[in-house]
């Protein structure tokens, strides 16, 4: 069985819709649908999810909310009826939201926020399901309620409460035809609405395809596959080869470092039950796309992909015989940590060590106590801190055994003209990095890509 995610853009109009229908039809494996909201239908357009935040805030402030409840009521009505579904349905819609309204009285605002933002997907479902019908094939719709998708943490934030996969599980035993499954919200033990973060209806098809043990976790978006650089960057990738196949280390790498396509934290589920991930194209449904799996066959010296990820800060250190000062590597942790500052890459020399953190944490009142603690309770010879860095990360589970890997990435960036301010391959063993100049990043991102794919 597969479980296919559609996000917004695939869902935005009727066009957008039929073309999920023939997608869906195309594969009788295709049985549990998750849909987000109705996304833009171009670059100017607001999306349903924000046209109820909108009306959420009007609705909190006690003004008159009609035109920010038109414009919801507006999407969907025109969707409805290019799909032909007559009037019903978004009568229906009509009494979801004003009832939803209603409830804000009982409410926490947060609690409130939450309700608004889920009839996006719930409604969306709801039509869906609908549109399907109308094309004489049945498919039900299942609430998030009555499948147990129980969450938990903060509003807006929310997460699933483990328990409840044995619930969704269950919930799923035996079930017949098609489902069309609202992505983005479930209900907290007290029966409240509470959303996944923006995007979350990537995490809703994820857990699903977990709690049904599903053959393949299929991710509709609007790209053919995910490609190895950023087009945005390099623009000429789009004309190469996407990714056809990656593993979970790959996607997380390439993700950590700002990959776009999609949020690795939301497959999280999905990739702890070894749920193969298929990204895919709506649009152009005969592409296969890029799956991303547990393992795969990888050539020596080549990588997946290259990401780049800005707002880095270096905080170098210098100590003549600093190996030999058993505990010096924690007390610098201790430092950032009492701090508050997370650090994302540390690569060591004898003498001297180098922290990076995301500049978001060094506001200069932090860097200025970060370099006196350090001057103070390490005594080091010298100390400095170094602005404006990237990182870059070649991606690849084929660099491991590769020989010549660090030669070809030096040789790409001095090409460029590109200085390296800090190079590791690391312990992970899929990845390099290649710390840069901001100033640099773009340069340094074509050179690899052309390094390694052309
Ligand atoms: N509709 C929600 C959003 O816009 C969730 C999603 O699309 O995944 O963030």
């Amino acid at each position: 069985m597969k479980v296919c995610k559609f996000g917004g853009s695939s869902l935005a109009d009727a066009a957008q819709i039929n073309k999920v229908i023939d997608i869906v039809l195309a594969d009788p494996s295709r049985r549990i649908v998750v849909v987000s909201a109705p996304g833009k239908r171009n670059g100017s357009d607001t999306k349903v999810t924000d046209l109820l935040i909108a009306l959420a805030k009007a609705a909190l402030s006690g003004a008159n909310v009609d035109r920010e409840y038109g414009a919801v009521v507006e999407r969907y009505a025109s969707i409805a009826q290019d799909l032909r579904l007559g009037d019903q349905i978004t009568r229906e819609i009509e009494d979801d939201l004003k009832g939803r309204i209603a409830d804000k009285s009982k409410l926490t605002e947060d609690e409130f926020m939450d309700l608004m933002k889920a009839a996006g997907e719930d409604n969306n479902a709801k039509l869906i399901a609908a549109a399907f019908t109308a094309r004489g094939r049945k498919a039900r719709y299942a609430s998030p309620r009555d499948t147990g998708m129980v969450l938990m943490g903060e509003h807006g934030d929310a997460q699933l409460d483990p328990e409840s996969y044995k619930t969704l599980t269950r919930a799923f035993s035996n079930f017949e035809g098609i489902v069309i499954y609202p992505g983005f919200f479930g209900y907290t033990k007290e029966g409240k609405v509470a959303t996944f973060p923006r995007g979350g209806s990537d995490i809703t098809g994820s857990i699903l395809a977990a709690a049904v043990c599903a053959d393949v976790y299929e991710n509709f978006t609007d790209v053919d596959s995910v490609y190895p650089a950023d087009p945005r960057l390099v623009p000429e990738v789009k004309d190469g080869e996407g990714i056809k196949t990656m593993t979970y280390r790959e996607m997380r790498e390439l993700a950590y470092a700002g990959f776009g396509v999609f949020n690795d934290d939301a497959v999280i589920p999905a990739v702890k039950a070894r749920i193969p991930i298929n990204i895919r194209n709506t649009n152009h449904p005969s592409a296969p796309g890029t799956m991303i799996q547990q393992t795969r066959r990888s050539v020596p010296g080549t990588i997946v992909g290259v990401a780049s990820e800005s707002g880095f800060v270096n905080i170098i250190i210098d100590k003549y015989l600093m190996n030999r000062e058993i505990g010096f590597g924690r007390k610098v942790l201790t430092i950032l940590e009492e701090e508050g500052i997370g650090y994302e890459h540390m690569p060591t020399g004898i003498d001297s060590l180098c922290v990076m953190v995301k500049d978001k944490f060094m506001p200069t009142e932090v860097e200025k106590r970060v370099v006196n603690r350090i001057k103070k309770e390490l005594k080091p010879d010298s100390v400095s801190v170094v602005h404006d860095l990237d990182v870059l990360m070649m991606v690849g589970e084929g660099t491991r055994y590769a020989v010549g890997m660090l030669a070809k990435v030096s040789k790409a960036l001095a090409d460029a003209g590109v200085s390296v301010m800090m190079f590791s391959q690391g312990a992970s063993e899929v990845s390099s990095m290649a710390a840069v100049r901001t100033q640099d990043r773009e340069k340094a991102v074509r050179a690899i890509y052309h390094a390694f794919f052309e």
